[in-house]
């Protein structure tokens, strides 16, 4: 599978460092931000190192469609159960800092700290 050696992301899926696993299947893997702005702040990732959402393709839509997909199923797994959001950052002006795609799927009872 397609990996970049100085990912951090890449990292976490080859279990080269820790993290908090909350799904995991042969595509795809989510697991606990490490500095969650809600309740219940996971990051749904591709285990291919796609560095950013502007670089996929028509190749990618049926992975992007169950990244997307999944983020009801992870929610309900987790307890939430009184609405979700979805974020990804894409790019400098995006806000992006890790360049893995990835989508924040927050959750739980508000206030948050950020968003
Ligand atoms: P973004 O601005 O969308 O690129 O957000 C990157 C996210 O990755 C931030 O919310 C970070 O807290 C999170 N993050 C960075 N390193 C780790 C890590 N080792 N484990 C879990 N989350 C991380
Ligand atoms: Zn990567």
């Amino acid at each position: 599978m397609n990996a970049d050696p100085n990912c951090i992301f890449c990292k976490i899926v080859a279990g080269q460092i820790p993290a908090r696993k909350a799904y995991e299947d042969d595509e795809l893997l989510a697991f606990h931000d490490i500095h969650p702005w809600a309740p219940v702040h996971v990051l749904v990732i591709p285990k291919q190192h796609i560095a950013t959402l502007a670089e996929v393709g028509p190749e990618h839509d049926a992975l992007l469609g169950r990244m997307l997909g999944l983020a009801p199923r992870l929610m309900k797994s987790l307890g939430v159960g009184n609405g979700f959001r979805t974020v990804i950052n894409t790019g400098p002006d995006g806000g992006q800092e890790v360049y893995h795609l990835h989508m924040h799927v927050m959750g739980g009872p508000r206030p948050w700290s950020k968003g």
